[in-house]
């Protein structure tokens, strides 16, 4: 094996299309992970992948200095899904660029560098959002990482509220976790940030990297309870599979957001992916199936599962099976004798983030081969 190769498993995926994966022999899998929340509307999803390719015949890339109609119409089309008064966007290639800017922003912003951040989050493995991610076996190898951060309870208000002061530039925060093991926050917790960071004249970061784009029910998680950050971050499904991240900000931040840049802001053939990818979602409510569909999926996996697990949770198609031993050996059942791919989230959890055009019949394939491997 020639490159770097890490944790590589043995299927060869050569083939996608809609919530299905083919091998390099023509097995197909159900892709119950859409490859890490990366493509919401399964794999080759026709109109993005045309607006892609109309692009790559016109201009491949331009420099962001000079505007350009693909970046523009999505940096309205952003502006227009966000909740108000978020209207200013920056764009970049991943989850972990969007948060590093947006800390970045925060600081700049506040005159202040202060971050809290919550236990088991996940922001990425840059040196800035790595300081904000909780877990120590990532950080580790790697320090010194950027200072000055500080790590409060998950879904505890109160904490929140005690934590944030005047010397806090920003609160970095996910609406539900993911890595962390699909934890979702309650309203109130996310209300105590939104209320402290005011008070304290500090930004509310949102990290929707792996919430948004419809997987819980709505375009953005945080439009399901009325909070409205200073910042959202937002990549993994973004573009359906073309790389790209994105920090939608109020004006305040956008107005001091210093001297931040990247060559890859917003490149056309990205950007023409990104948009058709939003207006898909948005004009077919998306966010609506994904709803109905989650919450059917986790009735079942709760009915037919029962006792044999410590708990199912999640928002809408973001959905965890926390079990009592390792979550291991479950996926690589579901892979190998039931061709479904799924994804862990920490050591006991099997999370389940499939496409968001995920049908019902797909879902009661995956609980009945959940019932036989744990079961
Ligand atoms: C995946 C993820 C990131 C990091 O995104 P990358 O594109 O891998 O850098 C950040 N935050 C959350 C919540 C994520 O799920």
């Amino acid at each position: 094996m020639t490159g770097f190769v890490f944790n590589e498993k043995p299927i060869q995926i050569e083939e996608g299309d809609g919530a299905y994966l083919y091998d390099d022999s023509g097995t197909e899998y159900l892709d119950m992970g859409a490859s890490y929340a990366c493509v919401p509307l399964g794999h080759r999803h026709d109109a993005v992948d045309a607006a892609a390719k109309a692009q790559i015949d016109k201009l491949t890339y331009v420099q962001a200095s000079y505007p350009n109609s693909a970046r523009t119409e999505l940096y309205e089309t952003l502006a227009e899904s966000a909740p108000d008064p978020i209207g200013k966007v920056w764009l970049c290639n991943s989850g972990t660029e969007a948060n590093e800017a947006a800390l970045k922003f925060a600081r700049s912003a506040t005159g202040n560098s202060k971050i809290i951040a919550a236990m088991q989050s996940f922001h990425g493995r840059t040196m800035g959002s790595l300081a904000a991610t909780w877990k120590s076996k990532y950080k580790k190898p790697y320090e010194p990482l950027a200072g000055d951060f500080e790590f409060v309870p998950y879904d505890d208000p109160e904490a929140m509220a005690e934590a944030v002061d005047d010397e806090t530039a920003a609160v970095i925060v996910e609406p539900v976790q993911g890595e962390g093991g699909i934890n979702p926050a309650s309203a109130e917790y996310l209300e105590a940030a939104r209320e402290a960071t005011e008070e304290a004249g500090a930004a509310l970061i949102f990290d929707e990297v792996q919430t948004g784009m419809g997987r819980t029910g709505s375009l953005w998680a945080c439009e399901q309870t009325g909070v409205v950050p200073d910042m959202i971050t937002s990549a993994k499904g973004l573009a359906n599979g073309f790389p790209m991240g994105a920090t939608l900000c109020r004006d305040w931040i956008a107005e001091e957001y210093g001297s931040h840049a990247s060559t890859f802001s917003g490149g056309p053939v990205v950007s023409a992916a990104a948009n058709a990818t939003v207006q898909t979602i948005v004009e077919e409510d998306v966010p609506a199936h994904a709803e109905s569909v989650g919450n059917y999926l986790q009735e079942r996996l709760e009915a037919e599962l029962g006792d044999d697990v410590r708990e199912v949770r999640g928002e809408g198609l973001m959905v965890g099976v926390e079990v009592k031993r390792g979550a291991m050996r479950y996926l690589k059942q579901l892979a190998m004798s039931h061709q479904i791919l799924a994804l862990p989230a920490g050591r006991t959890v099997v999370r389940l983030l499939p496409p968001l055009t995920v049908t019902q019949d797909q879902a009661d394939e995956v609980v009945e081969a959940l019932v036989e491997v744990i079961g």
